[in-house]
């Protein structure tokens, strides 16, 4: 029998590592939603609708008809979101895109057409989906849903790695500043996405690595 597995939590918890992990060992479907909200606000900033000055919230409620999101696996079977046919996986993971993000993902029509996208990739199959609002919004009958959490220090700490890695030149203050502007959008409004469903089990991962994580998981998954 295959299930809806919900992975929700704070950024850089490492929920898309172990959700990716949960969804090929099951050979599951997975969905990175916070990709889809980066690739909304790639498209945003490509088009001038947000800037340090500004965000024309109408010009993109607008333009969201003319937005299409898809995931397709590349060669080694890595799922890998497409914005209006183009390969983006690289280009939503800068640090001017998640400056961004939180504002972006605001915007009700927004989140609505993200919502209605996620149902419809998910429905009636096996899936791990990874967000914010999976097992409250997207998902509220998931029969497994995780809430994953860590100190901001160390999810800000795996963020500057991952950055480096990649080339990025900043330093792990600045990464720290957005993981913590992140939060407080996140968490301080009042129809804010992320919120633990009452039925999810909390994981926190400060001192525990990915794999025992996955381990625990997947047992939760099995039971
Ligand atoms: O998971 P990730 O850090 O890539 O998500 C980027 C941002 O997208 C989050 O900081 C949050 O503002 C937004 N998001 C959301 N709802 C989701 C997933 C992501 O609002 N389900």
């Amino acid at each position: 029998r295959k299930i809806t597995i919900a992975i929700d939590g704070y950024s850089s918890t490492g929920k898309s590592t172990v959700a990716r992990q949960l969804a090929d060992w099951l050979d599951y479907v997975y969905v990175d939603s916070g990709a889809m909200y980066r690739a909304v606000t790639l498209y945003a900033l490509r088009k001038g609708f947000i800037s340090e000055e500004k965000f024309d919230r109408n010009a993109l409620v607008e333009a969201l008809p003319g937005i299409a999101l898809e995931f397709r696996k590349n060669k080694n079977g890595k799922a890998e979101i497409y914005l209006n046919n183009e390969n983006v996986e690289e280009h939503i993971r800068t640090l001017e895109v998640s400056e961004f993000v939180s504002p972006i993902a605001t915007v009700p029509e927004v989140r609505r057409k993200l919502v209605k996208l996620q149902h419809a990739m998910g429905e009636g199959k096996g899936v791990v989906m990874d967000g914010r609002d999976i097992g409250t919004v997207v998902f509220p009958n998931a029969e497994l849903k995780i809430f994953m959490n860590a100190s901001a220090e160390v999810r800000a700490n795996r963020r500057y790695i991952e950055l480096r890695d990649r080339g990025a030149d900043i330093s792990y203050e600045e990464v720290l500043d957005n993981v913590n502007e992140r939060d407080h959008i996140d968490t301080h409004r009042e129809d804010s996405p992320l919120r633990k469903a009452t039925d999810a089990i909390e994981i926190d991962n400060t001192e525990t690595n990915i794999e025992d994580q996955f381990h625990t998981i997947l047992q939760l998954a099995k039971d």
